[in-house]
């Protein structure tokens, strides 16, 4: 069913990116970095926030989720629906969700979440690496 384990919010790493183009350690430039197929699973599988971009403010982030595990094979490192989330949460016994929101005017891209979902009958393993970003 839907519960969410292991949740890690990485809001505080994010701010502190934020927070760092503000006062001038970092430019935008060091930020604003995602990966071409990034910016395109944005375009096509993302998912619209009301949430402004934090650093061009021009316009909304996108969420793109991607889902890893063991047990995903083939399926493993794709871009999901949150709505397929659930789905899968009763085939599965356990995968990592990972939510990165995405900028699709300054191509700003940070990990905003990542959580474990599947019904907990699985190996308790196959976790495995964060998409790639600029975390
Ligand atoms: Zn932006």
């Amino acid at each position: 069913m839907w519960s969410q384990r292991a949740v890690v919010d990485y809001g505080l790493a994010k701010r502190a990116a934020i927070q760092s183009i503000r006062s001038g350690h970092m430019t935008a430039r060091d930020v604003c970095d995602a990966h071409p197929y990034l910016l395109r699973a944005a375009r096509f599988h993302g998912e619209p926030t009301e949430r402004n971009c934090p650093i061009c403010e021009r316009r909304n982030v996108t969420n793109v989720t991607y889902v890893y595990g063991d047990e995903l094979g083939r399926f493993a490192g794709r871009v999901k629906a949150t709505a397929d989330l659930a789905e899968m949460a009763r085939e599965y016994g356990e995968f990592r969700v990972y939510v990165v929101e995405v900028c699709q005017g300054c191509s700003w891209n940070h990990l905003a979440v990542s959580f474990v979902l599947g019904t907990g009958n699985g190996t308790g393993t196959g976790t495995g690496d964060p998409p790639g970003s600029s975390v």
